[in-house]
């Protein structure tokens, strides 16, 4: 059992969290905005998880939902928690209805691209593609005439190989998390008690 140790701090510093088919099993992607971030956060914390008391939780709050994880560590000065209140996705739903009680942890990097980055056929945050877009350095206005983008702008996200293989996957409600000991002491330091 997950110790509720408050002095295991909560970490909220990525920039959201991707799922993705990859190999067998759906994957968990905390996402961070730079590869060194990524890479420290493994090195220090991830790494030292023992898979089987991983723990992630997802407790939906009307349109958004909060993504609960921790574990039991190795090196228990370096653990961490995670959790970040983010907005449901299709993707999300996706994981929901698919991850069948396991999924990979892989951590990834979500970084912003430009037209000078990316193939032709790269799709812009408007939904048409690069080549669909004004061409030269200062115009890249998309073409279609309903559309409002004015710069060709992209995510690209990148998975980390290193892996964890998280088997504890709970979708609860929020009346439920009492019962659950994670879940229980996140909504407490960050709802229910703000700290000072
Ligand atoms: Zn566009
Ligand atoms: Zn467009």
């Amino acid at each position: 059992m997950l110790s509720p140790d408050p002095l295991i701090p909560w970490f909220e510093n990525f920039v959201g969290i991707a799922y993705r088919y990859f190999e067998i099993r759906m994957n968990v992607v905390p996402l961070f905005s730079d590869l060194k971030k990524a890479q420290n956060f493994w090195r220090e914390t991830a790494h030292w998880w023992n898979d089987h008391s991983i723990k992630i939780r997802f407790v939906e709050t009307g349109d958004t939902y909060w993504f609960i994880m921790g574990a039991e560590s190795r090196q228990a000065k370096n653990n961490k928690y995670l959790f970040k209140v983010l907005p449901k996705s299709p993707h999300y739903e996706r994981f929901k209805k698919g991850h069948e009680g396991g999924a990979y942890l892989r951590l990834g990097t979500h970084t912003k691209k430009f037209k000078k980055d990316v193939k032709d056929d790269a799709k812009c945050n408007c939904g048409h593609i690069k080549e669909d877009h004004e061409e030269g350095d200062d115009n890249d206005a998309c073409l279609y005439e309903e559309c409002e983008c004015k710069k060709f702008e992209t995510f690209q996200i990148n998975l980390l190989k290193k892996k964890k293989t998280v088997t504890d996957i709970k979708f609860l409600t929020e009346a439920e998390i009492k019962d659950d000991v994670l879940a229980w002491n996140c909504f407490s330091v960050h709802k229910y008690t703000k700290r000072e």
